[in-house]
């Protein structure tokens, strides 16, 4: 955990070792940003091409995305965050919001979350648009963007109960 310096309001929770959920990583994402602040806050669709670059023995595990599917989830870890804020303060201004109401990348499990559009395929390495991370950001996952899966929107009629 990088510990930043702590803005005015901030506030830190000490939550003691993380338990172990035993995630393991499944590659590392390439981008052209080589720090955090020459990342963008959010990732754009008319961003650069960046390359989810799989384990090679995952390659597999891409069969039928890039077929299938325009866009995806993509889950990475964002390594070099601190994680013990339950206050931030993110425009340094003294105002302070709870992690959760916040997409930003300090919090207890730095997950980061993005849809991207999927470019193309080359063997185990995805190339896709609209990311915000640092290149060597290690990759968690990649879900297509909805499939018979996902949470479907309540009936008309639940909705009016
Ligand atoms: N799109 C994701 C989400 O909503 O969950 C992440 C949003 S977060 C605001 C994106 C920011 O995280 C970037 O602008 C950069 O400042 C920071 N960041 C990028 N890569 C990082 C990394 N590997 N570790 C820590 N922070 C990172």
């Amino acid at each position: 955990m990088t510990k930043t310096t702590l803005r005015d309001g901030e506030r830190v929770l000490d939550l003691g070792p993380p338990g172990d959920a035993e995630l393991r990583f499944i590659g590392r994402i390439r981008t052209p940003f080589a720090t955090r602040a020459d990342c963008p806050r959010q990732g754009r669709e008319d961003g650069p091409d960046c390359a989810l670059e799989l384990l090679p023995e995952l390659a597999p595990a891409l069969d039928g995305l890039a077929e299938g599917f325009a866009r995806a989830d993509v889950l990475y870890w964002l390594d070099r965050s601190r994680r013990d804020l339950v206050h931030q303060s993110p425009k340094s201004d003294g105002r302070v919001t709870g992690t959760f109401a916040l997409r930003s990348p300090v919090r207890p499990n730095p997950i980061g979350l993005s849809r991207v559009r999927i470019v193309r395929r080359e063997g185990h390495v995805l190339i896709v648009r609209g990311l915000d991370c640092i290149d060597g950001t290690p990759l968690l996952d990649i879900k297509p963007e909805a499939c018979s899966f996902s949470p479907q929107a309540p009936l008309k009629a639940a909705d009016e109960r």
